[in-house]
């Protein structure tokens, strides 16, 4: 299998060889199923204590035991794992952290702002007991009934149940607002910005990088020049910035983590959490960073045609029809706030509820006594 028959890295299935991705740090790549994505970088690194894992997959029998034989193939015993650190609060990277906790009492390490809120996640103490005992296709129907009756998206619209499967993978998740069959872990260390860790005999600058999720950390090695970037900087795609999620502005945020990133000094290579490490960190920041410019241009030029319209038309401008949906809105709706709270543009609510955004207009609001 070569990387030339896939478009992207990111896509790009598990490789079961572990390889040390930069010296003293190995790569275990776990299988994981979601758009785009066919593998998330565990990296290991190794100290008199034991090991350290960042990132350990998703949760369940597949990448459990996937995890299990790159640890075999790396000569590392599981019961050595004594921490695990997670990058920020996505299933695909904390997923398989709770496992993990209960089989070595590894400690949990993740910034200090790390919810499961951020994902839309529940804790543990939120789970109702009595929905474990539910089978696959009630769970499924009562999923669809919760979304339904949900409160409309920040812009307006009703929220509409994904497809069957995409729901089914998301309860096996314990995702947003299914009734959750695995449990949110609850970090046993929160570290700050600018703190120091120290794995592998190395010290790590815990560096904090809002933007893809308010609480996502990246980690640098600045004696090493090794920086560990999660999802803030990935090779061949740019990370999803969820307006849904993130209140305020999202997009300002993760510009100034970019930007952070990229002026870091001395980064030999940086390991991401998805696809192959990268040289030029400096030089993918900036083009991440334009290529989120380029789509607040096109929808300036969008906005002289549609100049009064909701988030989902911004979108269908934005997005091919293929990406059409909550994601591609959700995105969207970030771009469009950016613009807004950066004075460019102008939103009101339409009678129907729904968020009309006029960019760039001198827009007048005066005779709308429901502006949002
Ligand atoms: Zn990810």
């Amino acid at each position: 299998m070569t990387s030339r028959a896939y478009a992207k890295q990111e896509q790009e299935p598990a490789s079961e060889e572990v390889a040390e991705a930069a010296p003293g740090v190995l790569r275990l790549q776990l299988p994981i199923d979601m758009p785009g994505l066919g593998h998330v970088n565990c990296y290991a690194i190794e100290d008199g204590d034991g090991a350290v894992l960042i990132d350990p997959g998703l949760p369940g029998p597949v990448s459990w035991s996937a995890l299990n034989q790159r640890l075999d193939r790396a000569s590392i015993p599981l019961r050595r794992v004594h921490t695990a650190v997670i990058t920020h609060s996505h299933p695909d990277h904390f997923g398989g952290s709770h496992q993990l906790r209960e089989e070595t009492g590894a400690e949990l390490v993740t910034h200090e702002s790390f919810t499961a809120a951020a994902g839309g996640f529940r804790t543990a103490d939120e789970v109702d007991l009595d929905l474990l005992e539910l089978g696959p296709d009630e769970l499924v129907e009562l999923w669809k009934q919760r979304v339904t009756e949900m409160a409309p998206t920040p812009w307006g619209t009703r929220r509409q149940p994904p497809p069957d499967r995409a729901i089914r993978r998301w309860i096996e998740m314990g995702g947003d607002d299914a009734p959750p069959r695995l449990r949110f872990p609850d970090p046993t260390v929160r570290v700050a910005d600018g703190q120091v860790l120290v794995l592998g005999g190395r010290e790590w600058l815990c560096v904090h990088t809002p933007g893809h999720t308010a609480d996502h950390l990246c980690l640098w090695d600045p004696e090493g020049g090794v920086l560990v970037s999660g999802d803030h900087v990935l090779p061949t795609i740019t990370p999803h910035i969820a307006g849904s999620a993130e209140p305020g502005d999202p997009l300002a945020r993760f510009f100034a983590s970019l930007d952070r990133v990229g002026a870091l000094d001395g980064i030999t290579v940086c390991l991401p959490a998805h696809g192959h490490p990268i040289a030029d960190v400096a030089g993918r920041t900036a083009d991440i960073r334009r290529h989120h410019i380029e789509r607040l241009d096109v929808l300036r030029a969008a906005s002289a045609e549609l100049v009064d319209a909701p988030v989902e038309a911004y979108m269908k401008v934005l997005f091919a029809e293929r990406a059409w949906g909550q994601m591609a809105a959700s995105e969207t709706f970030a771009h469009l706030e950016h613009l807004r709270l950066t004075g460019e543009a102008a939103s009101r609510r339409d009678s129907e509820g729904l968020l009309r955004y006029q960019i760039n207009g001198d827009v007048d609001t005066t005779d709308s006594d429901d502006d949002a």
